[in-house]
């Protein structure tokens, strides 16, 4: 795997939060002035930053070579109500980072003459490790499987085949009325679960010379992966029990995973023969063919400036700065 791109995003401030605010930022770093620890990442995008631009930092790249039959990966990390959403999926004022995706998608396989393609999406939900298909609702508890021909997969996920961005887009928000949402003491909506919006990305040749079928290049396979994460804020700061404990180290468990999987990736670990503990959650099980090898991955990192949550905010960028 190439070196995971890490950027940081901000959220805007009320004027009185950024006035109090202990974080100073200057170019890649970031710091509270008063504590020895000062964090440095690919880029820092400050809250008067539009969604566009923390695109443009590297999530482009990553969509472009998915058309040409590289797998990819972008994560949004962060605690509730940091941004991870609006980044991801965008809300009413900006488009987010899914639907810039599809559009360059589309956008490039358009001008694409030499090829043909065939598109698919999945739409996917983990919650307290359990596998649901956003796209058929019905479809519940999803196993992971492994087979010759398809790698590690989703066993009866829906794979719809998609001609159009706003045909993928609509699928989205059919999806989303199904997603797991639950309110918790710190007063918010805060997503539970992880999502994984999926583009498969099938490509020929077109050429009526058939042996170009025997090229090992005629057919290209990509998966591109766009992933909501569920908040990290630790369980016991919502005054969570029971169910939304349970919910919690779920979710602890598989930031957890994942932060070490990327982290020996980091340190090339797979491709010293090294252990990757892929298995050891589901999130980074189904995104291990997207992951390790020659994939592409990207973290955008969602933090607040506001004072109030400067300890979430620390054991964030520590989580991102991991993965450098
Ligand atoms: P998360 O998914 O991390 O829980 P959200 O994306 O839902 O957080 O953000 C919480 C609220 O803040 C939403 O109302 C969202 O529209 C708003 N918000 C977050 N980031 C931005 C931003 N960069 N610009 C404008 N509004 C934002
Ligand atoms: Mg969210």
């Amino acid at each position: 795997m190439e070196r995971i791109h890490v950027s940081v995003r901000a959220r805007p401030l009320s004027p009185e939060d950024a006035k109090a605010s202990p974080w100073r930022i200057s170019g890649n770093s970031i710091s509270i002035p008063t504590q020895p620890s000062k964090f440095e990442f690919d880029q820092i995008f400050g809250e008067d930053c539009e969604t566009r631009d923390v695109y443009s930092a590297r999530t482009r790249d990553i969509v472009a070579a998915a058309v040409r039959g590289f797998n990819g990966t972008v994560f949004a990390y962060g605690q509730t109500s940091s941004g991870k959403t609006h980044t991801m999926r965008g809300s009413s004022s900006e488009l987010g980072v899914i639907p810039l995706s599809v559009h360059d998608v589309f956008n490039i396989i358009h001008q694409e003459m030499d090829r043909e393609f065939l598109l698919r999406m999945s739409y996917m939900e983990i919650y307290n490790e359990e596998i649901n298909d956003l796209l058929a609702p019905e479809q519940r508890k999803l196993q992971i499987h492994e087979s010759i021909e398809r790698g590690i997969f989703v066993a009866g996920l829906r794979e719809e085949i998609v001609a159009s961005a706003d045909q993928v887009l609509q699928l989205m928000e059919f999806g989303e009325s199904h997603r797991h949402i639950g309110e918790t003491n710190m007063n918010v909506y805060s997503s539970r679960s992880h999502t994984i919006f999926r583009m498969i990305i099938e490509s020929r040749e077109k050429t009526g010379d058939s042996e170009a079928e025997f090229s090992c290049d005629a057919v290209r396979v990509s998966v591109l992966n766009l992933v909501d994460l569920a908040g990290s804020e630790r369980a016991a700061k919502t005054g969570a029990e029971g169910v939304r404990l349970k919910e919690g180290s779920h979710i602890n468990k598989s930031l957890m995973t994942l932060g070490t999987v990327i982290k020996k990736l980091s340190e090339g670990a797979e491709s010293q023969g090294g252990h990757v503990p892929y298995r050891d959650s589901k999130l980074t099980r189904i995104l291990q063919p997207a992951l390790g090898g020659n994939a592409n991955t990207a973290m955008i990192c969602n933090i607040t400036l506001a004072q109030i949550h400067a300890d979430e905010t620390k054991s964030s960028l520590q989580f991102a700065s991991r993965a450098l």
